[in-house]
């Protein structure tokens, strides 16, 4: 399931190269502009981009706008940001709108040639006379109008004599055909709506599944690459092409759609999360649309590197969420540069170091990547350590801070804790310790070891910033059938409050780096302010994935 460089896909395109059927590529992305993109149409720009740029060819984004209703500009301008900023640079941007009076004189070539009639049947009338797989549909009684009479209600639903719904254009293929979608496909609807491109020109719109192929054969695609549910359209598709009598034939070839897990990945749903405030806009960081994934602190290569591993695959089936976790951790690893931060704070006194000195230690900005540099960072006699690096009683094996014992503040001292401080409630809110100078880090002390190191950030210098801890969006144990609502992990964010060293004082939105021991964060570049950053957890350190 690795990526490979021959699936059906390429093998196919290859075919059709040496074979001479198709002279150059052209694929398209073709996304509805109703929603942002989520990380299954990554999957879908790696195949139709990438795939073509292998084969050097030609890939057009267009949006498939013939649904006025739930278009909207704002989406086409966060696509074509998406796009871009995942790396890919595509040859034509076209809009289906753009071909809706070439799609109009098609579909009185249709007409013409007995191919299609105007149907006065209502929406549930259309359904319910469709039939099922064991039974054959009934014929509208509209079905055998005469060309004439076609021709003229054509026109005037055009004109917009009538209303919403009271006609619909109608393929006539085949009422009995065992592909439900043979049974007189409704190609044309009228929709007294604006629509973002065309306003208020048309009131009649193409369905999908016959503007599609047209759109297709418009543009020279040769391979057009669609997921798996629209398998059983293929013939419609063909037959549109072929009875519009496109000069250019284009063929449709599915893969499988890509599901992560815990997490919804259609737009719909993902759309009803922002109309509900269930999340903080089509970005918020839980969120799997690309938009959330950048603020989140994903890079596009991680992305990429993910999508790619996942290769052009017919099954569906669910991907581990974990996957992807797992190429950001390869990639930030070598990208990010490392800093202490505390995420929950708790201070340490160190007694026996002097008030008011500020030593400055001498740190690798990434050890892993010499050629990062180092930078300086200050250690004085109060430093905040995380409360989960110290326990009063510890259990066997915990080798942090208890009563007693020693451990390595990371790149500075050994600190030994002498004393608790509690408030009234006997919440430890203090730590006495106190340091050996023969111990500093790098001096080549080797008298004896210990078994704890952890990070800490100098309290003199410490700089207040709010830390964004996520898990996954839907609750673990919920199953498609849950109500959506109460899916919701209600853990999926957790807001601490904690400190940034003042090696981060100048941190960018969207700079990324990593806090030693706990994972990869990213400058929240929408919540930022000057007065406090915000870091979101784009992921931990740990995995337990397992390639
Ligand atoms: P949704 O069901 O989320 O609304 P869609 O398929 O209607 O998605 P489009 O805007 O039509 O969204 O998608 C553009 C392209 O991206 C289509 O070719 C579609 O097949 C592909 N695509 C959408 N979702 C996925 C996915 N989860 N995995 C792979 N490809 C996808
Ligand atoms: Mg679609
Ligand atoms: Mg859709």
């Amino acid at each position: 399931n690795t990526s490979s460089s021959s699936d059906f896909i390429r093998e196919t395109i290859s075919e059709d190269l040496k074979a001479g059927r198709v002279e150059a590529v052209v694929t398209r992305f073709p996304p509805e502009p109703n929603g942002y993109l989520h990380i299954g149409h990554a999957k879908s720009i790696y195949i139709n981009f990438g795939v073509a740029d292998e084969y050097g060819g030609k890939t057009n984004l267009r949006f498939d706008d013939t649904n006025p209703l739930k278009e909207d500009a704002e989406y086409v301008n966060a696509i074509k940001e998406d796009v871009a900023w995942l790396g890919y640079e595509w040859d034509g941007l076209y809009f289906a709108s753009d071909y809706f009076e070439e799609m109009y004189r098609r579909a009185v070539l249709l007409i013409k040639k007995g191919k299609a009639y105007v149907d006065d049947q209502s929406a549930d009338e259309v359904r319910e006379s469709r039939g099922t797989l064991t039974e054959a549909g009934k014929n509208s009684p509209f079905r055998d109008r005469t060309v004439e009479e076609n021709l003229d209600l054509f026109e005037r639903m055009r004109k917009g004599e009538f209303e919403d719904g009271q006609k619909v254009l109608r393929a006539k293929i085949d009422m009995a055909s065992p592909n439900l979608n043979l049974r007189d496909p409704v190609l044309y609807r009228i929709s007294h709506a604006v629509h973002h491109n065309t306003g208020d020109k048309w009131c009649i719109y193409p369905m999908y599944a016959y503007a599609h192929p047209l759109e297709d054969a418009i543009e020279g695609v040769t391979h057009s690459l669609c997921t798996l549910e629209f398998k059983d359209q293929r013939p419609l598709y063909d037959w549109v092409v072929s009875e519009c009598e496109m000069p250019h034939v284009p063929h449709q070839y599915e893969f499988g759609r890509l599901n992560l897990s815990n997490t919804i990945m259609s737009k719909r749903y993902l759309k009803k999360l922002v109309d509900d405030k269930l999340v903080d806009g089509w970005d918020d960081p839980r969120m799997p649309t690309i938009s959330g994934l950048r603020r989140r602190g994903f890079t596009p290569e991680a992305i990429r590197s993910f999508v790619k591993e996942l290769g052009i695959t017919v099954a569906g089936g669910e991907v581990d969420y974990k996957l992807l976790e797992h190429h950001a951790r390869q990639d930030l690893n070598l990208r990010a540069p490392r800093t202490m931060a505390v995420i929950r704070p708790l201070k340490v006194v160190i007694t026996n170091y002097p008030e008011g000195q500020v030593e400055w230690l001498e740190v690798k900005l990434n050890p892993e990547v010499p050629e990062m540099g180092t930078t300086k960072i200050p250690f004085s006699r109060e430093v905040y350590i995380e409360q989960e690096d110290f326990m009063e009683v510890p259990p066997p094996k915990y080798h942090r801070l208890y009563p007693g014992n020693e451990v390595r503040l990371k790149d500075a001292y050994f600190v030994t804790c002498h004393e608790v401080i509690k408030d009234d409630e006997g919440t430890v809110v203090e730590l006495h310790c106190t340091y050996d100078p023969e111990t500093k880090s790098g001096s080549g002390f080797n008298g004896r070891k210990v078994k704890g190191t952890i990070h800490w950030v100098s309290c003199e210098s410490a700089i207040p910033a709010e830390i964004r801890l996520y898990e996954a969006m839907l609750r673990e144990d919920s199953d498609a059938d849950t109500a959506f609502e109460e899916r919701m992990n209600p853990d999926s964010l957790k807001i601490e409050h904690g400190y940034i060293g003042v090696d981060l004082k100048d941190a960018q939105p969207q700079e990324k780096f990593q806090f030693v021991r706990q994972g990869y964060f990213n400058v929240d570049p929408k919540d930022t302010t000057q007065s406090q950053k915000v870091f979101n957890l784009i992921v931990s350190l740990k995995s337990s994935f397992k390639i």
